[in-house]
């Protein structure tokens, strides 16, 4: 109904319109709702200015209004940070590894991809599309720059290795 609403509407006015999914719910449901409707209406080309309304902490609803914006190729800039499912290769606590680099990065003033990986087995390759990535070994990790090993670093110290790659970036 939302959709059809900013659809109807946008039909009908030349006015800028401010969109966003209404009553969407929590973090996790508002996300999802939020992200469907705003995608199916800013994709349309519907939409000036958007928000996302969620119950809980509005840090969440910019950051998942930046995140869909981004997405739909809509705003530029900002370190995307892409990971893999893990499986029975992962060495490492590759979910909260991943985690921390997205807080990381979160306001690093760079227009990159990281990849965030669980093995050196198949990390390397699938973080090829990736500008710096991390693949996970055992009790050591690997720092990849687009797909190429540059070194190895113990676990505990791959997060900093990161870091100091990030800080130090030059395309
Ligand atoms: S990168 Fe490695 S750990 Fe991650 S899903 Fe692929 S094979 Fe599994």
């Amino acid at each position: 109904m939302c959709v059809r609403a900013h659809e109807l509407l946008a039909g009908q006015t030349d006015h800028p319109l401010h969109v966003g999914i209404t009553e969407a719910g929590t973090v996790f449901s508002g996300n999802i709702k939020s992200s469907v409707g705003l995608g199916i209406i800013l994709y349309q080309g519907i939409g000036d200015t958007i928000r996302v309304s969620l119950t809980g902490n509005p840090v969440e609803e910019i950051k998942t209004a930046k995140l869909i914006l981004r997405t739909l190729g809509l705003r530029q800039g900002g370190v995307e940070v892409v990971s893999c499912p893990t499986c029975g290769r992962t060495q490492i606590d590759l979910i909260s590894l991943a985690g921390q680099v997205e807080e990381m990065v979160r306001d690093m003033p760079l227009d990159i991809k990281v990849a965030v990986m669980g093995c050196a087995v198949n990390g390397p390759g699938e973080a090829k599309e990736a500008d710096i990535g991390i693949a996970g070994g055992i009790g050591e990790g690997l720092l990849i720059r687009r797909g190429e090993i540059i070194r190895k670093v113990p676990e505990e110290e791959l997060l900093a290795a990161l870091q100091e790659e990030l800080e130090n970036w030059e395309a």
